[in-house]
């Protein structure tokens, strides 16, 4: 009898997906590389994503609309968030195919799913608005945006101005009923890209919300939802380090969830970057027995997956 294939959600970062539509057509086609050798390795992936750059990039250009013709309101965010991932979603599910195609994997489909995600309207991140998104401008065009669009501007360590949006913590997967069903006959499916596409419930309507969802946080709620094996997030590191960047650096290779909450006391994650992810690795990790979590670079995932690199998060 064949073993039960694990199931694995990866969390794909800003390095796997590039900062420009040239760098993000070559990006994915390394990714894919990488997703599709999880998939030879016997699993069942699941694959989520951020778009820091390119809701970014979408917002200005909706901006830049509405200078060019009056008549175009500003795009809201949550708008924004759908455009990057189908935008994202498009090229992941080709460069996959591709891939699969020529290693003569010919029975998955490929398939993006737009994904909702509920929020709390009274979760505090949306009084304390902190992921900044988009370009830097100075601070005259800053006070323009803040009257114009009742933006929240704030400077950056020296480089100039950008806009900060609410980062709530993400509570409900609208989606995940015909994601669930999706994977399990069969497919490769692409879900709740950038964190997903953050709304509020109102009675049957879904309100969006002016907020990005940390890609982190709504990996994990879908790995829990889908009752994973794995939570891989796959970022610009090896490996996740105590007293990163000093001399007494030290790389993790496995951790216990007590470990890494003293860790995370200790002050040793930087919030809005590896914070998040270890947050996420050790929630998913210790939700139930036998739920892993794995922080890796992306060219390392096969290696990490076999044991041989990456920090393992475990109970
Ligand atoms: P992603 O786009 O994958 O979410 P981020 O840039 O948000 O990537 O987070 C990854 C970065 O976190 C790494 O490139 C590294 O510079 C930084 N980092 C901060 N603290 C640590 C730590 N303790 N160990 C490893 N990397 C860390
Ligand atoms: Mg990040």
């Amino acid at each position: 009898m064949s073993e039960k294939r694990r199931r694995i959600v990866i969390a794909l970062g800003g390095n796997a997906l590039g900062n420009t539509l040239p760098e993000q057509m070559k990006a994915v086609k390394i990714t894919a590389k990488a997703i599709v050798d999880l998939i030879e390795e016997g699993c069942e992936v699941v694959v989520a994503h951020g778009n820091g750059p390119q809701v970014g990039m979408v917002n200005n250009a909706m901006i830049a609309l509405t200078h060019e013709d009056t008549q175009q309101p500003n795009t809201p965010l949550s708008v924004c968030v759908a455009m990057s991932q189908a935008y994202i979603g498009y090229d992941l599910q080709n460069a996959l195919r591709e891939e699969m195609l020529n290693r003569g994997i010919e029975d998955i489909p490929v398939a993006t799913m737009i994904t909702q995600v509920r929020v709390d309207p009274e979760d505090p991140a949306f009084a304390a608005p902190s992921k900044p998104i988009g370009k830097f401008v100075d601070e005259e065009q800053a006070k323009i945006m803040e009257e114009k669009f009742q933006y929240t501007m704030k400077e950056d360590s020296g480089r100039g101005y950008r806009r900060v949006v609410a980062s709530p913590k993400p509570v409900e997967i609208i989606e995940i009923g015909t994601i669930r069903t999706m994977v399990e006959s069969g497919d490769l499916v692409i879900a709740c890209g950038g964190g997903g596409i953050p709304v509020i419930r109102q009675g049957n309507h879904l309100k969006g919300a002016s907020a990005v969802i940390d890609k982190d946080f709504a990996s994990c709620l879908l790995a829990k939802e889908l009752d994973a094996d794995f939570l891989i997030i796959l970022t610009a590191v090896e490996q996740v380090a105590l007293n990163f960047g000093k001399p007494e650096e030290r790389w993790l290779s496995d951790v216990s969830v007590k470990e890494a909450e003293e860790y995370i006391k200790e002050g040793h994650f930087a919030p809005g970057s590896m914070l998040p992810k270890v947050q996420a690795a050790v929630d998913f990790a210790g939700s139930k027995p036998g739920r892993r979590a794995l922080i890796t670079l992306l060219e390392k995932s096969r290696d990490a997956i076999q044991g041989k690199t990456g920090t393992m998060f475990h109970l």
